[in-house]
């Protein structure tokens, strides 16, 4: 008798039991025996053993053999529409969202599922009635670099890596709306009759701006137990709170070069160089890919030292360029540093181009400049660690959510100076006045230090979520631990921010894996075919646990069920006697 057989008898017994959660331990616990895991079992799991329903687990077979390949078909539909934000339009003006909209319409309408189109929100559903499951999505992308990407990242690439589709909003988070559109319509085909209405909803702004949601969300009645299909498995209880510093290296005249007094010899060589630019990053919560450097006046065994350290960074490419211009000591250095962008909730993922740049600099002694200062801040106050661990008494960590994360994600020069916008995760366990005190204590004394104004400080502290009591966590846990026989899932904490926190009873359910990189804002973004199949299932599982009436129903459904559920009475209780 395999596992995987043990797991679904287990869920044809809480098809029969109907309330099936408070079965669950004893499962639990012969499922942790015959694992042999002692290090779990050493600590019972507060959580019930992985068991859904024989209905839910076929209806996802169904939904998988039918409508497999169809999903990437309809996926392909949608990563064409640029639903990126862009400045003067919104998506009700934007042709991109508009085009993108009809084509959401026509495969609902194909789908046989109602759509209604709200503006900023976007309701697609299955089924009639005030109670309803909310499943919530969104249709707006992060903008894309084409010259990072092999392909254009707005056309599904499933060709040039087997196994692999490719392309912006593939993982964030169109592949999941389509994921949805068809488990609802496999529950469709199979004729549930369902006790709460599938209500899909596609904010279109999800990834610039919550307030037109907020909006929609006063005169509109979400359901009451909702899921989030925007972030990762098994199920996440806890998302950090996004937030931001914001603050600008002013302009400063021109100094005449000042030979110091050097350290070592390294610095003496390079006294009179000058850092001319200092800039990174595309957009607020990306970790930077590149950044670069526009250095005059290095003597050639600095530059070399400087290849050696360059060529020494885990991690990161580096282009030097040199051109001799007239005026010029030994002409310009170009340094172009390629990292690897991540989302900024999940730093540790990416190699961070713009503080590795800054890195590979300390120790030249440049003459005093907005960009050297620049540099200067990202070294002192970032450094390449993640956790805010240079930037005075800012860092903390929760036990179960994790520290809170600190990227430098953006270093852009504009009319008042150089932009530095750092993007933060916080957990519970500071209070947004304890982080401003903070945070200006840091910034002052690095002011006082360098003597230098920092302009148009900003900070912003989102509202860390905590929602481990929502009434269909243990359902979550379940369809997943059945779909990726983990025995005993526990909810996660994550840093990124979706909007599950502006509906009650959110839980964010997929669609990555834990432990597995999220690409969703890099540059390489991805979701492999057989996550995308496997989320097929495992939303179509969900749907059926939390919105199909187990009374109700086909005669052939109950009868499948009379039978799986004498197997599944013989075969628990040979478990239990294990
Ligand atoms: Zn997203």
């Amino acid at each position: 008798m395999t596992l995987k057989l043990s797991l679904k008898a287990a869920g044809a017994f809480s098809l029969l039991l109907c309330s099936g959660l408070t079965f669950a331990t004893s499962q639990a616990d012969s499922h942790l025996s015959a694992q042999g895991d002692s290090a779990v079992s050493a600590k019972p799991p507060l959580q019930a053993a992985p068991k859904i329903s024989a209905l839910a687990d076929r209806v996802a077979q169904y939904a998988l053999n039918t409508y497999g390949d169809e999903t990437i078909s309809a996926l392909s539909t949608l990563i064409p529409f640029k639903t990126v934000e862009t400045e003067g339009m919104t998506p009700l003006t934007h042709p991109e969202f508009i085009g993108f909209k009809a084509q959401l319409k026509s495969l609902s309408q194909s789908l046989g599922l109602d759509y209604s189109d709200q503006g900023y929100v976007v309701l697609i559903g299955l089924g009639e009635g005030e109670q309803k499951l909310g499943v919530i999505t969104h249709g707006d992308v992060q903008p894309a670099d084409a010259s990072f990407w092999q392909q254009d990242p707005f056309t599904l690439d499933s060709q040039s890596q087997p196994g692999f589709l490719i392309g912006r909003g593939t993982e964030d988070d169109k592949g999941a709306i389509v994921t949805a559109m068809y488990a609802m319509k496999a529950i469709k085909d199979k004729g549930l009759a369902l006790n709460r209405r599938i209500e899909l909803l596609v904010y279109l702004a999800e990834e610039s701006d919550w307030a037109p949601l907020k909006a929609f969300l006063t005169d509109f009645t979400p359901a009451d137990i909702n899921i989030t299909i925007d972030a990762e498995y098994p199920v996440v209880t806890a998302e950090k709170g996004w937030s931001e510093i914001r603050l600008t290296i002013p302009k400063m005249p021109k100094t005449p070069k000042m030979p110091k007094m050097p350290k070592n010899g390294k610095a003496a060589s390079s006294a009179s160089a000058s850092l001319d630019g200092f800039s990174g990053g595309a957009f607020d919560s990306q970790v930077p890919q590149q950044a670069v450097a526009k250095i005059s006046g290095l003597d050639k065994k600095t530059i070399a030292a400087l290849k050696d350290k360059a060529s020494a960074q885990q991690g990161m490419k580096y282009q030097f360029e040199q051109t001799s211009s007239e005026g010029q000591v030994n002409g310009q250095l170009t340094i172009t540093a390629e990292g690897k962008s991540t989302h900024s909730s999940t730093p540790e993922a990416g190699v961070n181009a713009v503080t590795h740049l800054a890195e590979l600099l300390k120790g030249i002694h440049f003459a005093r400049s907005e960009s050297a200062m620049t540099a200067k801040f990202i070294q002192q106050m970032v450094g390449l660690g993640l956790y805010g661990e240079q930037f005075g008494d800012i860092a903390y960590e929760d036990d179960f959510m994790g520290p809170m994360t600190l990227a430098a994600t953006l270093v852009k020069p504009n009319d008042q100076g150089t932009e530095i916008v750092l993007n933060l995760r916080r957990p519970v366990g500071k209070t947004p006045e304890q982080l401003d005190l903070e945070t200006h204590q840091a910034l002052e004394g690095w002011q006082a230090q360098h003597q230098v104004s920092l302009e148009g400080i900003e900070t912003y502290w989102g509202e860390p979520k905590l929602m481990d009591k929502a009434p269909h966590l243990q359902t979550l846990l379940s369809v997943f631990g059945h779909f990726t026989d983990t025995p005993s899932p526990r909810p996660v904490a994550i840093g990124g921010s979706t909007n599950s926190k502006l509906f009650p009873n959110a839980l964010s359910f997929g669609p990555a894996m834990p432990g597995v990189e999220y690409t969703g804002h890099s540059e390489h973004e991805f979701i492999t075919k057989a996550q995308f199949m496997l989320n097929l299932q495992m939303y179509t599982a969900a749907f059926v646990e939390l919105a199909a009436s187990t009374e109700e129903l086909s005669e052939q459904a109950k009868q499948g069920t009379k039978q799986k559920t004498k197997q599944a009475a013989k075969t628990g209780a040979q478990r239990t006697s294990d």
